[in-house]
């Protein structure tokens, strides 16, 4: 580790760790099983970004920490600090079954989706036949079908609620955003979560087996049509036997266990950018005030968990003291890192994001809003009442372009004005009222 430039990063993916341009420089990403983490979890990604970075974090809309501008042989110390407190890295870039995401805040029936999240992720993370897939496989856990979120993954599971004693999801495939947007299907309707495992191994291995590198499952299914897959899946799930979910101890203990089993109190952070000292601040007061956990919303905001006998009126008071929670109501808009530090960025989001925050009128303020740097869609435009994706990036001779995307019905938000310059972007907006 002592000469960077030499090393090639690509390898070191699968750990979480990816190489940001040309100096060498690195992102890690922590992968939070639906965007929990403890306050001391917190406080450890905040050592390794003030020591080994410049003090500031990417919160990410799938739930995720990042820290960008490392080098290389800083690695060992990084790991060092996560490995003390339980943090993985493992999946959390490359072809592997990524962070499961979830709808946390005020999400009903958060401790069971929790439950089912960890245990995923435990199943999948790290685990050697579910790595070297032939690129990412996203796995999403909604509490209902409100937003178009069921659509967007690799496999969604719509948690249902419990009858008779059995906890059921609606399982959705092959859905996905990126350069080529494709809303998924229904797989498998009331699947009790004791058969969630097998058919999401099942799933898996037909991705693995039968998609050429580089490309998604919606690829597959695009391919080879659904008839084709469900025969696939079938030969892969026959005989696969159950697997429980939730544990005799955990169905006794119900929710009182369980981040978030009362609610949260949401923490404003504006486009994802959130300095290490003011996660150090939240961390502290969550420790000593409240029940030790935090998590990551899918806007990219901070969540304070409210478990079982926690009292919110003095969290809510000594985080207002420490300026985290403001009178006034910040833009809710996601935002990829962009061109200010994503390689395959084309505009820089987050100055975008802050043009927006000043043009937008009342009207359109109270709207949710993502920008993001490439037609990757990192930050899920298409999910948003309005969208931003930058299709150009700028240049002394051209203009950086954009096109704006908004949703009205029950499918993804579709492109209303293309190939805007950012002068035209902006007054688009501002018209919106
Ligand atoms: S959308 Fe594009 S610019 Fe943004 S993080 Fe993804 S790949 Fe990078």
């Amino acid at each position: 580790m002592n000469d960077s430039e030499k090393i090639d990063y690509r390898n070191f993916k699968i750990n979480g760790v990816y190489q940001q341009n040309d100096a060498a420089e690195l992102m890690i990403r922590a992968k939070l099983p639906a965007g929990v983490l403890s306050a001391i979890q917190a406080i450890a990604i905040c050592d390794a970004s003030e020591k080994y970075s410049n003090g500031m974090l990417h919160l990410t809309c799938r739930g995720n920490i990042e820290i960008h501008g490392l080098r290389g042989d800083i690695l060992p110390q990084v790991f060092q600090l996560y490995n003390a407190v339980g943090l993985t890295t493992r999946g959390a870039c490359g072809g592997a079954v990524r962070s499961i995401s979830c709808a946390t805040a005020v999400a009903d029936g958060f401790p069971r989706i929790q439950i089912l999240v960890r245990r995923l992720h435990n199943y999948f993370t790290g685990h050697p036949h579910f790595e070297s897939l032939p690129k990412k496989f996203k796995i999403a856990v909604e509490n209902g079908y409100q937003g178009a979120r069921h659509l967007c993954q690799d496999l969604v599971m719509v948690y249902l609620g419990e009858e008779d004693g059995r906890d059921l999801c609606d399982v959705w495939v092959a859905g996905g955003l990126g350069r080529q947007p494709q809303e998924g299907f229904l797989l498998a309707g009331r699947v009790p979560f004791e058969r969630l495992i097998p058919l999401i191994e099942g799933v898996v291995k037909v991705y693995q087996k039968n998609t050429p590198a580089g490309k998604r499952l919606k690829h597959l299914v695009a391919e080879i049509g659904e008839t084709e897959f469900r025969a696939l899946l079938s030969k892969e799930t026959s005989g696969a036997p159950a697997y429980p979910v939730v544990t005799p101890l955990e169905a006794a203990l119900g929710g009182a266990s369980t981040p978030g089993a009362s609610g949260w109190i949401e923490v404003p952070v504006f486009a994802g950018q959130l300095s290490a000292a003011d996660l150090r601040s939240v961390a502290a007061i969550v420790r000593d005030l409240g029940d030790g956990f935090l998590a990551i919303s899918r806007d990219q905001n901070l969540l304070v968990s409210l478990s079982v006998g926690i009292d919110p009126v003095p969290l809510k008071q000594a985080l207002q003291a420490a300026g985290m929670l403001k009178q006034e109501k910040t833009l809710q808009c996601r935002a990829c890192p962009g061109s200010h530090l994503c390689p395959k960025g084309l505009v820089p989001t987050r100055d975008v994001a802050r043009q927006l925050d000043a043009t937008l009128g009342d009207g359109s303020r109270a709207l949710s809003w993502a920008i993001s740097g490439c037609p990757n869609s990192c930050s899920q435009p298409q999910l948003a009442d309005y969208g931003i994706i930058g299709v150009r990036k700028g240049s002394e001779e051209k203009d950086a372009l954009y096109d704006l995307y908004s949703r009205s019905g029950d499918g993804f938000g579709k492109p209303v004005r293309e190939k805007l310059t950012l002068a035209e972007l902006l007054k688009a907006v501002a018209e919106l009222g």
